[in-house]
């Protein structure tokens, strides 16, 4: 059995999604109300492979909200990704995905030091980041798209905002492995980091966001940021593909011009439905197919039935295991979500 622990995005989110579920009284609960909520299993899911298979899995709710590290509640933040975890376990699944922020507290605040939760000690072997099989549909989104958009990767110059990232940094090994980009220019606030990425790759420019955005022909977006940046359209590149792969995203405002193609980035369409409820608050188009890549990671590990921590650790991320799990992930009938040209 997969699992997915999932999070809600804002305040505003957890009242809609309470109302979604039933819960009309709790449309005037604040902060302290969501931090003391335990974890949950909000839904029994069913996917089909193409190949006929199928398999089943449950949704874990945490009830972290972004807020949370805004309000430097980062012990109630870190309580909610370990009780999560737990519960997860205790429910008997094999393979579960940290989705969005859930992994990245786990990183920074080193909870693989803290795997005793009351009597349970956590199996890190059972869960997932999911960044592997992320990182791999963003680098696809990229490709497809560069492609039916006439934007020729070998002489583009692509930024990739949180290049330093587990995603992002994996991301740059494929721009400049698989694809050969021209330029990669690269963003982040810590200089240290920027630099070693830098050596390791032995290209890329290092730069400060105010002057990457307007030299990239594309824009990567895998920040870890709680809050939404606004982005002036007058000063980006014309034609420019911009692929937000942040949860929460990165970009807050909606760009309105014909030259610049923005696409949600880390996200799959599965070809057959998906017997669940749960993705029906996640603002999909079609939240019967449509699902976050990490989600699918550990779907597509039931499917191999490889219960391994596929994605652990940080920047680890070889293009040789986005290969793999790419490779799987097709298998199963999951497919990058791509632009729609309006
Ligand atoms: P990491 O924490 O590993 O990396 C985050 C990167 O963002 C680092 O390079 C960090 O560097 C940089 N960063 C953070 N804040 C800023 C800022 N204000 N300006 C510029 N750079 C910044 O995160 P992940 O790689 O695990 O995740 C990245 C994003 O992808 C997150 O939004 C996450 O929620 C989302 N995600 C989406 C998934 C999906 O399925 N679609 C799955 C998993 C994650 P520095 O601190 O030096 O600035």
């Amino acid at each position: 059995m997969f699992g997915l622990i999932g999070h809600l995005t804002s305040l505003e989110h957890a009242k809609a999604f309470a109302r979604d579920f039933g819960y009309d009284t709790l449309d005037d609960a604040g902060l302290d109300f969501w931090c003391s909520a335990p974890p949950q299993i909000m839904d029994d899911i069913t996917v089909t492979s193409i190949t006929g298979q199928k398999i089943h899995g449950k949704y874990v709710e945490s009830f972290f909200l972004p807020e949370m590290l805004a309000m430097r509640r980062i012990k109630t933040a870190t309580r909610k990704i370990l009780n999560a975890m737990s519960h997860a376990q205790k429910n008997g699944i094999d393979i579960t995905a940290l989705g969005g922020f859930s992994s990245i507290i786990f990183e920074n605040f080193k909870l693989e030091n803290s795997p005793q939760v009351r009597n349970v000690t956590l199996d890190f072997e059972r869960f997932t980041t999911g960044n592997t099989h992320t990182a791999y549909i963003i680098c696809k989104q990229v490709e497809e798209s560069a492609d039916k958009l006439g934007i020729d990767l070998k002489k583009s110059s692509v930024a990739v905002i949180g290049a330093t990232g587990d995603i992002g940094s994996a991301v740059c090994r494929w721009m400049d492995g698989r694809l050969d980009v021209a330029d990669l220019l690269l963003v982040a606030r810590n200089r240290d980091r920027l630099q070693e990425l830098q050596s390791e790759l032995g290209r890329g420019k290092i730069m400060e966001l105010s002057t990457a955005l307007p030299e990239a022909d594309i824009i990567v977006w895998v920040a870890s940021m709680a809050q939404s940046l606004q982005i002036d359209v007058e000063k980006l590149k014309k034609p420019c593909l911009i692929v937000d792969g942040g949860y929460p995203k990165n970009m807050g405002s909606t760009l309105k011009h014909p030259d610049i193609h923005v696409l949600s980035g880390g996200i799959v369409e599965h070809c057959l439905d998906i017997e669940w409820q749960i993705m029906n608050t996640a603002e999909f188009e079609n939240p019967n197919r449509q699902l976050f890549a990490c989600f699918a990671e550990s779907m597509i590990l039931e499917f191999e039935k490889w219960h391994t921590n596929f994605s652990w650790g940080r920047n680890q991320i070889t293009i040789e295991k986005m290969e793999q799990i790419g490779g799987a992930s097709k298998k199963h009938g999951f497919k990058p979500l791509d632009l729609s040209l309006t």
